[in-house]
Parts: C-alpha cells; structure tokens; sequence
C-alpha cells in the first residue's frame, strides 16, 4: 500500500448527520451554522472575533486590504514577509496593494527576527509570520520587535489550527490571524479558512467585503422583526464573494471535535520519526520546535542533501512525501528579491515534508524510516 503524505480523517457520520440539519432546513448558505462554527472557533482559540471564510486565502487578501485602508498606508507601502511559504501568503499581500519585502528564515523555517530588524525601512507597516508546520518559531521576538517598530502583525496560521505557545493560542497579539481548513490541513473542510481580526471595527469591514460589500448578509435580514424578508441593503464597498457556508461549517463543527486529539497522534508520529532518525545515527537534519510551543505538526520536516534523489528513491518504494516550500523568490513574480534570503534558498532545496496523518500506523513510519535511512546509508 502506497504510503501517502496527507490524508485527511473524518467522522463521517457525525459530519453527515450535522450537514443533514443544513439539508433539512433548507439552508446551505452563510449563516447559521456558519455563525455556530464562528462562536464555536472563538471559543476554542480564545481569540476575540471569527470571520468564517471560503479559505484562508480569502482572510489573508480581506487582512492586508482593509488594514492597509484603515491605518491609511500608501500602495506599495511594505510588508514584511517569508518566502518559505504557499504563494497564497505573498499573493495576498500584493492583492492587498501592498509589497512583500522579504526576510530570511532560521532554523525553525519560519521568520529570523534578525534578518526582519535588517530589512525594515521607513515604508515598512507590518510583518506576516508564517507557523511552517504548526511551529510558533521566533513569534515572541518577531512581536517585540513589532511593538519597537510600531509594525503591525499579520499572522498566517494556515498550519496552525491547535497549535499552543506558552499553553495558549498563539495570536492573541497579532492584528490578524488567518486560518485555513483546506482539504489537506489539519482541520479539513474542503475548502474554507477563518479570519481573526483584533479590531472589532475590521471585523464588522471583513463581513461586508466578504460579501461583495452588502451592508447585511441575507440571513440577518431574513430575521428582521415581523419575519418578512427585507431586500433592501446598501453597498459600501466593491467586496468579494469570500463568504463561507453552512456545510463546510458542519464539517468545521464535527472537525474541531477531534482536532485535539488530531494533533495529539500527529504529534506521537513526529516522535517516532525523531527517535527513529536519532537511533541510525544519520545526516538528517531535523526541524527544531520553538521552546513553548506545542505544534500542531501539520508538516514533518526533514533537511537532507541529495533532497530530489531521495524524493524519486522514496516513490520508487511507494511513498509520496512532498515539499513545503519552494523559495518564492524563484519564482518570477517574486524574482525580483532574488539572493535576499540564502536560508530559505538553502531550505528550498533540502526540505523533504513526510508523510503524516491520522491513518498512518508506527510499522508506516517504520518503513519510512528504513527507505530513507537505506538511502542515505548509500549514497
Ligand atoms: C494552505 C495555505 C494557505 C492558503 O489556505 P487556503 O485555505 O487553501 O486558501 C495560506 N498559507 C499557507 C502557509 C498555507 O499552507
């Protein structure tokens, strides 16, 4: 049997039998649930307002724009960022009217708060941290220097959903944390993301520009006083159609249930790769976990030489790792800071991500183990 990278689990007759109560009542939209999943998600991150989202994408693009327009930034104001990331991260800064100024990544493949204190200059206004994997990496530091900087903090918590620092939802002083419950993330919905503001007002902004900029979602109307439903609405802004829905909700609601739990096994996978590595007394690097943090352990990390041997060698055996990232600076969109950040360039060549989900078994990760410490006995 193929041993694959990600595979998400579900409960799938607790998820059908919450999708059912969408289904019976007639409604699949925003709303209702949506709200649920929302309070639900506050609840359990502790993080004072939810926007639930059609991805994290969505929340990242909605955070950079409105917070460009209410702190009054110029386009082309910078934003600091890493290119140790999905694209969707450095994509959504440039939508937002923003450009990305890359820093370099430490060993914990998230931001180095040294190489971020360098590339400040007089048009920076905030950094976006990226937790590679469920790590926390130098939040802490990037924070301080936040505050000394007067930057604000935008925090992509696509890897992040259960993650802890210090016992707590990391976040809680960012300007804006944005989750993703993509089909492959740790709190699998399909597609759909969170989007956390701190700022009440930006929040209520978030609601209306999810929502091609109507000043009130089609539920809350259908729910005005006397029951009938009221169609009229302004428009405020030239929004988007960002809005999440009922039944990715649903199965955000059973999701969460589980994530614990979830993170808890991704967790005792990561620590029989490490002590299985540690016993063959190899050149495997691995990726350190911040002090404090408790990961999520969305990714696996591992940091090898001859990265794309390995990666042909190991399908060959029927195992599919993968890669998290490619330098965005190689690609062209971004080549225009080239050579700025040698660590990610260095990591973009030797990172290999192993398999890691809720369905492997330790004889699964034996044999992983084995394949690559096979390979790298011999080559
Ligand atoms: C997956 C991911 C995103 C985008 O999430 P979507 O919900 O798919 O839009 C953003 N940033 C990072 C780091 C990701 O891994």
């Amino acid at each position: 049997m193929a041993i694959q990278l990600f595979v998400p689990s579900f409960d799938i007759e607790a998820c059908l039998d919450e999708m059912r109560v969408c289904l019976e009542k007639g409604w699949t939209g925003m709303g209702f649930k949506t709200a649920e999943f929302e309070n639900a998600w506050k609840q359990y991150t502790g993080l004072p307002y939810a926007h639930f989202l059609n991805s994290a994408t969505a929340g990242l693009h909605l955070a950079v724009e409105i917070m460009r327009e209410q702190y009054g930034w110029s386009l082309q104001d910078e934003i600091i960022t890493t290119p140790l990331t999905f694209v969707s991260t450095n994509h959504a800064i440039v939508q937002g009217g923003m450009k990305p100024v890359f820093a370099d990544v430490d060993e914990t493949l998230c931001l180095d708060p040294e190489d971020v204190k360098q590339k400040i200059t007089s048009k920076t206004r905030a950094v976006m941290f990226v937790g590679i994997g469920g790590n926390t990496g130098a939040l802490d530091e990037i924070l301080q220097l936040c505050k000394e900087h007067d930057l604000k903090l935008i925090l992509d918590a696509a890897h992040m959903a259960g993650t802890r620092l210090h016992g707590q939802t990391p976040g809680k002083d960012a300007d804006a944390v944005i989750y993703s419950f993509q089909a492959v993330k740790n709190l699998p919905t399909g597609d759909s993301g969170m989007l956390c503001f701190a700022d009440e007002e930006m929040d209520a902004i978030a609601r209306k520009k999810s929502w091609l900029g109507i000043s009130k979602d089609t539920y809350a109307r259908s729910r005005n006083p006397g029951g009938a439903y009221k169609w009229e609405y302004d428009v405020e802004y030239t929004g988007y159609k960002y809005n999440g829905n009922a039944l990715t909700a649903a199965l955000g609601l059973v999701q969460l249930r589980r994530l614990d739990a979830d993170n808890a096994y991704r967790r005792q996978i990561a620590e029989w790769y490490e002590s299985g590595f540690a016993s063959y007394d190899t050149t495997i690097g691995l990726v350190p976990i911040a002090e404090n943090c408790i990961s999520s352990r969305h990714l696996f990390q591992i940091v090898v030489d001859k990265r794309n041997q390995l990666l042909d060698y190991l399908n060959q055996q029927d195992i599919f790792p993968g890669v998290h990232y490619t330098d965005n600076t190689r690609y062209r969109m971004y080549s225009y800071a080239q050579g700025t950040c040698p660590k990610a360039s260095y990591f973009s060549e030797h990172l290999l991500s192993l398999p890691i989900h809720l369905r492997l078994t330790q004889e699964d990760v034996d044999t992983v183990i084995r394949a690559i410490t096979d390979f790298t006995a011999r080559n």
